[in-house]
């Protein structure tokens, strides 16, 4: 006779009983949150009677984390109590019908019926990270909105965030237990030159420590100033007692933040390297740096900027200063220069700026990112113990004006080849307030640096985000996709970029896509947010076409940006500082008669026509 196979069954008549409490912060979160997502799943239940053993279980030597059920009992397993939270979050997801893909919304598929699980073999299986650091870089101070963040990215095992010591200066106790708790190390850092060694402070009594251009020292910008993003200010970095005061501000900056592992030595956004008789033996003025990375008119900073990480490294050891120092890959310093190495705590962040998003990252046939990944590559040879992670812009690349990039397919594969590179982790640039444009590629990033598979989270994130019209849905980013790259073989996505080589046609016929899709479950605001979205794009396609054929202006301009702060603002689609920040710079530019390219930047708009009569031109 057959034997019935066993099951555990999980139904409305649940309850979980705890078999080992133990008095763990992370522990205790994993407890709370697997009775609520239980409890939620079957709501509505009477009586409950049946009583399911819960046992949580750190061992050292176990190989990742797992779960296994039995008769009346769910097991979890993992090296680390963080790692018994990841398992909870996951058996939700891959057993109770959850998808974490919005913060601060448990998206669960139906509400009670009973679900049955096996009890021979893993419900999860010695699951392990393919990267080590994942995570997210905070460009906007810290808020109540953070601990939604906190939430999301622990349910989808992002453990790392990297942001502004000015932002930093406000986050309260509260926020550093959160972010503990949830296993998420916070680095502050960031272009901070200009915050360990501010204006304000120096610059009266100690102009020497500021860069020399053009036969003088340059009055630096506040420390306070807004928006220091290509400020393009350094400081005179060979400067031996400059040198000593960012030893002595970083070993203050530890002790006065003792909960601070990891914190950066970044210059300031830009270009601006010191030009003085010692900084200059540093360079060679013959020798630029290239188009990839956008340095072309510049000389190679890396020797003088690695020479100063390796100085400051050194003397903070020397010191006993146990803080991981970051350095950042970026523009004129993309690669390692001779002699240097990335010793155990340090990590280089490696920026893809301006990446192209119309190929993979390690594509030997694209001529900006194969530059890239040869840099990667480069990176990972000099690990001395250190880690190379990767930054990234999945949030569109540039500028966060929400153009569209899906890049939910490309991921799986660069995660590969970060993988089998010997890269460390990926950090991407994000905000909440684009989340419907974008969280499909953090959704997306977060579980392929998890060994989660292609194919299976795809579904599952269709699923979630559209039901029953889970294949429309699909097939309605493969048509954004298809529009993206009908642009070119190369795209980096900037306006002139996508607009110049694309239809409006086609932004209109995924505007009728979206309609369709909402038309079929009105009350959904995810949809409704894709129609938005969609006619977003229509307009901003309409006033470069109707710009660049002299029939559009001043007044179109000011019309699109009321349309967007009334449409807009209400829903995340679009982030409307960035928006504002990007079109009021287009409103001025044109006041001025200067013709819009882009940000208005002259050596930025020049690298824009020159990918456009290059790279991105039409028979590249
Ligand atoms: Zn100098
Ligand atoms: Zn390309």
């Amino acid at each position: 006779m057959k034997k019935k196979p066993a099951f555990l069954t999980l139904s409305g008549r649940t309850i979980l009983e705890w078999v080992n409490p133990v008095a763990d912060e992370q522990l205790e979160l994993a407890a709370d949150e697997l009775n609520r997502l239980v409890l939620t799943r079957f709501t509505g239940r009477k009586e409950p009677d049946q009583t399911v053993d819960v046992v949580f279980e750190v061992k050292a030597d176990a190989k990742g984390f797992s779960v296994k059920a039995a008769e009346n009992m769910l097991k979890f397993t993992a090296p680390t109590a963080l790692e018994i939270i990841y398992a909870v979050y996951d058996f939700a997801e891959e057993y109770l019908g959850y998808t974490f893909f919005e913060p601060g919304v448990d998206t669960l598929e139906t509400f009670g019926g009973k679900i049955q699980l096996k009890t021979t073999g893993y419900l999860i299986k010695k699951r392990v990270p393919d990267l080590k650091v994942r995570g997210f870089v905070q460009e906007f101070p810290f808020s109540e909105d953070n601990y939604v963040i906190g939430d999301w990215m622990v349910k989808n095992k992002l453990n790392y965030v990297e942001t502004w010591m000015k932002y930093y200066d406000h986050i309260d106790q509260d926020m550093i237990d959160f972010y503990r708790v949830r296993g998420i190390t916070i680095e502050s850092g960031h272009h901070n030159f200009s915050y360990l060694i501010p204006a304000e402070k120096y610059a009266a009594e100690h102009p020497e420590f500021f860069a020399e251009r053009n036969g003088a020292r340059i009055k630096p910008s506040s420390s306070k100033t807004p928006n220091a993003l290509m400020l393009s200010e350094q400081l005179c970095t060979t400067n031996p007692a400059l040198r000593e005061e960012l030893v002595k501000n970083l070993i203050e900056y530890g002790k006065k933040h003792p909960e601070v592992t990891n914190v950066g030595l970044i210059p300031n956004d830009g270009f601006g390297w010191c030009e003085c008789e010692e900084c200059s033996k540093f360079y060679d003025k013959n020798r630029k740096g290239e188009l990839y990375s956008l340095a072309e008119h510049v000389y190679l900073a890396g020797e003088i900027y690695h020479d100063l990480i390796m100085y400051v490294c050194r003397r903070l050891k020397e010191e006993g200063c146990t803080l991981n120092v970051t350095l950042c890959a970026y523009i004129n310093y993309c690669y390692p220069t001779e002699n240097m190495y990335l010793e155990k705590g340090m990590t280089v962040e490696m920026a893809n700026y301006w990446r192209c998003i119309n190929h993979k990252i390690d594509d030997p046939d694209c001529p900006v990112n194969s530059r890239y990944a040869k840099d990667i590559e480069a990176w990972t040879k000099v690990k001395r113990g250190g880690n190379v992670v990767i930054y990234e812009y999945f949030m569109g690349v540039n500028f966060y004006i929400s153009l569209p990039m899906v890049h939910t397919d490309k991921i799986f594969d660069e995660v590969a080849f970060y993988k089998k590179t010997g890269v460390d982790g990926i950090i991407t640039q994000f905000h909440l307030p684009h989340w419907s444009v974008y969280g499909i590629n953090y959704y997306t990033m977060a579980n392929a640096m998890y060994g989660k598979k292609r194919p299976a989270v795809l579904k599952k994130l269709w699923q979630a985000l559209f039901n029953d019209d889970a294949a429309e849905g699909k097939r309605f980013y493969a048509k954004l996709d298809k529009l993206v790259h009908s642009a070119g073989k190369c795209h980096i996505p900037y306006p002139y970029s996508l607009f110049s080589r694309t239809e409006l046609k086609d932004y209109k016929a995924m505007k009728r896509c979206a309609e369709k899709l909402c038309a079929k479950l009105p009350r959904d605001e995810f949809r409704k947010d894709l129609v938005l979205w969609m006619e977003y794009l229509v307009r901003f396609k309409t006033f470069f076409d109707d710009y660049n054929a002299g029939k559009a202006g001043i007044k179109e301009l000011k019309a699109f940006q009321k349309w967007a702060q009334n449409k807009c603002s209400k829903r995340p689609v679009l982030r409307m500082g960035s928006f504002n920040s990007y079109t009021n710079k287009m409103i001025q530019q044109l006041e001025e008669g200067k013709k819009w390219v882009h940000f208005g930047l002259d050596w930025e708009d020049a690298y824009v026509i020159k990918h456009h009569n290059g790279i991105l031109s039409k028979d590249a």
